[in-house]
C-alpha cells in the first residue's frame, strides 16, 4: 500500500471499541474500502452510529429540512396527493420513505394528507429505516394516525409489486462511497489501513482500478480525487425500473452537486453540529457525502424512467408554494414561520447545495413543482 501524502494520512488514534474492532479486522484480512468503512462505522449492530447515537436535532449532531420546519413535510403530502392523482389515483399503492429519521416529514406530510382520505384509503406505509432506535422512534411519532405502517430495515424486491410514491430526505447522503485518487499508476482506491502505530489511516490500494467517469468531470490531476456512490447508484435504478413498470414516482431532496463539478473529495464527519475526524472514534460521528445528481439521473434514465432535475431545493419548494404556506403560518401566530421559510429556500448553504430530484414514468405528466 502506498500512504497518501493527504488529508487523514497522519493515522488516526485507535481510541475506541468499534475503533479497535476495525483495526483487527485490518490486521486480518487486509485494508477495507472506504465504503466497508463507513458501512462499518455507519451501522454496526453495537457500537456503529445509527445503533448507537441520537444524531438529529438541536442536542444531536446535525439538523434536516424536516426538522426545520413542517412545511417541508406538508408540501411533500400534497406533492404525494397530486402525482398519485395525475396518475389516475391507483387503489392499491405505497408511500415509501427511505431513511426518515426522527418519523417528522413522515407526521407532516400524513397530517397534510388528510384534505385527501382517498389517497390515504389507497396506501400502504412503507418505512425503510436500517436503525432500530429511530424505527422506535418513528413508531412513537408516527402512532395514532394511519395503523397501516410497516417497517423494512433496507429497500428489497417486494416493494416492487405496486405503485409507490418515495421520499427520501438527506438518505442518498449517507450510502457508502468509495474514493479513488489519481496517481501517475492510474485511478488508485483510497482504503483504511493501519499504520506503525495501530492507528487507523489512509492509503491507497497500489493496483489501478478501471473506471468509467463520465468525461463532463473534465480531465483530472494528480492526487484529484473521483467519488462514486454505487449503492445509491443501484437503489436509484432499481427504484425507477419499478416505477417505470408499475407506475409511482420518487422525490429525492439532498445535498450534492450537479453536473461540471470537477474532482474533488466530500466526504465528512460530523459530530455536535462540527466537522470531525473521519477515522477518529469511528461509531461517534455521522458520515456522509456529497450526492453526484448527474450520476443518480443516468441511474434513473438506465432504470427506464425520466427524471426531473436536479432543481434547486429553494425554488422547488418556491414552486409548491412554500412561501404562500409561511405566511398563512406566520398569520395564525407560529412566529418562526417566516425565518424558518428564509432557512429552507434562501439560506447560502441550503441554496447552493441542496437540491430536489423526481423519478416517473416517461409516459406520466411531470410532476409539480419541476
Ligand atoms: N430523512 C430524515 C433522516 C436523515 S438521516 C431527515 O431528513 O431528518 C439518514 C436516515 O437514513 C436515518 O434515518 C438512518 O438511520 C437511515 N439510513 C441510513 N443508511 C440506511 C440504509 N442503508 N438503509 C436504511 N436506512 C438507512
Amino acid at each position: 500500500m502506498v500512504r497518501v501524502p493527504q488529508i487523514g494520512s497522519t493515522g488516526a488514534r485507535v481510541n475506541n471499541r468499534l475503533g479497535q474492532r476495525i483495526a483487527q479486522l485490518i490486521e486480518a484480512q487486509g485494508p477495507l474500502s472506504v465504503a466497508q468503512f463507513m458501512t462499518m462505522a455507519l451501522h454496526d449492530p453495537r457500537d456503529g452510529y445509527y445503533a448507537a447515537r441520537q444524531p438529529i436535532g438541536a442536542k444531536g449532531d446535525f439538523i434536516t429540512a424536516p426538522e426545520i420546519s413542517q412545511m417541508l413535510g406538508e408540501l411533500l403530502g400534497l406533492w404525494c396527493i397530486q402525482v398519485w392523482r395525475d396518475q389516475g389515483s391507483p387503489a392499491s399503492a405505497r408511500l415509501v420513505e427511505l431513511g426518515p429519521g426522527r418519523g417528522t416529514l413522515m407526521a407532516d406530510l400524513l397530517r397534510a394528507a388528510r384534505i385527501d382520505p382517498e389517497f390515504l384509503a389507497a396506501i400502504e406505509i412503507l418505512l425503510i429505516e436500517a436503525s432500530p432506535n429511530f424505527q422506535q422512534e418513528q413508531a412513537r411519532r408516527l402512532s395514532g394516525g394511519h395503523t397501516a405502517i410497516r417497517w423494512l430495515p433496507q429497500f428489497d424486491e417486494s416493494l416492487l409489486d405496486r405503485p409507490f410514491f418515495l421520499i427520501a430526505n438527506e438518505f442518498l447522503d449517507a450510502l457508502p462511497i468509495r474514493q479513488f485518487v489519481h496517481t501517475e499508476r492510474g485511478w488508485c482506491e483510497r482504503m483504511v489501513t493501519v499504520d506503525e502505530e495501530c492507528n487507523l489511516a489512509f492509503a491507497l490500494s497500489p493496483v489501478p482500478a478501471v473506471l468509467d467517469i463520465p468525461p463532463e468531470r473534465g480531465s483530472a490531476e494528480t492526487g484529484a480525487v473521483y467519488e462514486s456512490a454505487p449503492a445509491a447508484e443501484s437503489l436509484v435504478e432499481q427504484v425507477a425500473s419499478a416505477i417505470a413498470a408499475k407506475g409511482g414516482a420518487a422525490l429525492i431532496l439532498d445535498y450534492g452537486y450537479g453536473p461540471g463539478a470537477g474532482f474533488g473529495e466530500t466526504l465528512q464527519a460530523v459530530s455536535r453540529h462540527k466537522f470531525a475526524s473521519i477515522l477518529e472514534n469511528p461509531g461517534e460521528s455521522d458520515l456522509s457525502a456529497h450526492v453526484d445528481f448527474s450520476a443518480i439521473v443516468r441511474a434513473a434514465r438506465r432504470g427506464g424512467a425520466m427524471a426531473y432535475g436536479p432543481f434547486g431545493q429553494g425554488a422547488f419548494l418556491c414552486n409548491l408554494g412554500i412561501e404562500r404556506r409561511a405566511k398563512q403560518l406566520a398569520g395564525a401566530g407560529a412566529e418562526t414561520a417566516m425565518s424558518d421559510l428564509d432557512r429552507l429556500i434562501s439560506l447560502e448553504k441550503m441554496a447552493a447545495l441542496f437540491k430536489a430530484l423526481a423519478i416517473a414514468p416517461k409516459a406520466a405528466p411531470k410532476p409539480p413543482g419541476f
